[in-house]
């Protein structure tokens, strides 16, 4: 009784359609994909439907056949709005352009296989039910990737109902529409009608089953999700194409134009994506030069940290040793610095840095003279082109300028902050060796008293100010 069979096929996937409108609503289900399910079924049962309500003839019309491939359609469109781009409201009205174009297709592609009286062809049979699997398989393979790309519990468990679902409807659908192909015989026929029931029923009992939150861990499948962000755009094309081939001579203008428009909504599809694409880029490139940015300056000073001042090293002794000119570096530290901590706090200690940073940076007049903190409270120059007496003339300057601000410091060489400064020159040393030396030379200007400089060379500080 193949009518029966027919009735219960339409009655599941009714109910499967309202267990699927259900439970869009429910926090545990991502809305868009299970509503498009529900669309989906709900395009099934129209196609059911009709073919019931023309079961007295002896072939489906194909105005059935256009309901049971659209029923694919919502589902695609699920498949392909990932959330890699944010759904605007142009993204909406594209997006749903190109549906409605699609479901046009597809109706002009199927009505062209159809013959005087509105029935599908018999020749044409067996390439349909060829196509349905095609759909099915598509279909299974597109949600397949996208639980595994899926980023939330929500997105994981739609689709791997939906891909479960998919899977067993691509087997018994591939029966349904083959079995009469290979066997006359009823029970096979029989067979045949009701797995669809079936898996509309084991559906009903999955979306049933994941209504309650389950756990989740979150895959690491980075290439599902490459796959899923990057597979959208090629698998609507993909649609366009496959309904264009069913489209012959008998639709004329009508089927180019709507061919056409097809196409012109993809290619603004694109033009979007690739749009939102260089956008992103843009800002990602400006978010990394920030934090490069960031990353490379002092907390504290503000001045270059230390790792900025490790790749500046580098560059300008390159620079030098190219050029054959001598370059000088500076190490500063700040005199008695651990007293003026313990006598008068940390934050203090922070403000008087900060003062001391922005005096000695103040002192450089080369735009390619460079100041770092080098750590703690200690500071680092280059002076690229300076030979040794340049540099004098510069630590000169630091040890003026630091000693005429007056920071108060009781404890302090005349009750107030002050550096000593190492200087080492070089025009073949490397940048561990030439900041050793002028490590040395700072140890030199301590041992002479502070406040003061001395040159890698001498044994003791060559001038202290005053
Ligand atoms: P010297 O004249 O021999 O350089 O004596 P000093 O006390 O300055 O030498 P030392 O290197 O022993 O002390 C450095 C002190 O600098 C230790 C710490 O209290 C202080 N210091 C280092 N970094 C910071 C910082 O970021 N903020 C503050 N407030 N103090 C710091
Ligand atoms: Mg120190
Ligand atoms: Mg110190």
């Amino acid at each position: 009784m193949p009518e029966l069979a027919y009735y219960l096929m339409l009655l599941a996937a009714l109910v499967a359609g309202a267990t699927a409108l259900g439970c869009s609503r429910a926090p545990t289900f991502d809305r868009r994909t299970i509503f498009c399910l529900a669309f989906g079924l709900g395009l099934w049962a129209v196609g059911m439907g009709n073919a019931i309500a023309n079961s007295d003839a002896e072939q489906n019309l194909i105005s059935t056949y256009v309901y049971f491939v659209s029923y694919g359609l919502p589902l695609l469109y699920a498949a392909v709005a990932t959330r890699d781009e944010p759904t605007t409201t142009s993204r909406r009205l594209v997006d749903g352009g190109l549906l409605l174009l699609l479901v046009t297709l597809c109706y002009l592609g199927v009505r062209d296989l159809q013959d005087d009286h509105g029935f599908l062809r018999g020749e044409y049979e067996p390439w349909v039910a060829l196509a349905f699997d095609a759909e099915n398989v598509l279909l299974l393979l597109a949600f397949l990737v996208r639980s595994l790309a899926a980023m939330d519990e929500r997105e994981y468990r739609s689709f791997r109902v939906v891909t479960i679902f998919l899977g067993i409807y691509a087997l018994t659908a591939a029966v349904h529409n083959h079995i009469d192909q290979f066997t006359e015989l009823a029970v096979f026929g029989a067979i045949g009608d009701t797995l669809p029931t079936l898996t509309f029923t084991l559906l009903i009992c999955l979306l049933h089953s994941n209504r309650r939150p389950g756990a989740f861990e979150l895959n690491h499948h980075i290439w599902a999700r490459r796959l899923a962000a990057s597979f959208a755009p090629g698998v609507l094309l993909a649609a366009i194409f496959a309904f264009s081939v069913g489209i012959r001579g008998s639709q004329g203008v009508l089927g180019q134009i709507m061919l056409a428009l097809a196409m012109l909504t993809y290619v603004i599809r694109v033009v979007q994506t690739q749009f939102w694409f260089a956008a992103t880029r843009d800002r990602l490139a400006e978010a990394l030069a920030a934090v490069e940015r960031v990353s490379l300056l002092d907390e504290l000073t503000g001045i270059p940290n230390r790792r900025a001042f490790e790749s500046a090293l580098g560059e300008r002794l390159r620079e030098s040793m190219r050029d054959h000119r001598p370059i000088s570096a500076l190490m500063i530290d700040v005199d008695r610095f651990k007293i003026f901590n313990d006598s008068r706090g940390h934050l203090d200690g922070d403000v008087a840095l900060k003062a001391v940073a922005r005096l000695l940076a103040g002192t450089l007049r080369r735009p390619a003279d460079f100041i770092a903190r080098y750590g703690g409270e200690e500071f680092v120059v280059l002076l690229p082109n300076t030979a040794e007496e340049g540099a004098q003339v510069v630590a000169r300057r630091m040890n003026r300028s630091v000693y005429e601000a007056a920071l108060a410091f009781d404890l302090g060489i005349d009750q107030r902050v002050t550096v000593s400064i190492g200087i080492a020159t070089t025009d073949e040393l490397g940048g561990a060796e030439l900041i050793k030396r002028a490590d040395v030379a700072l140890y030199c200007a301590k041992a002479g008293g502070r406040n003061g400089h001395a040159a890698a060379a001498d044994e003791w500080p060559i001038a202290s100010f005053p």
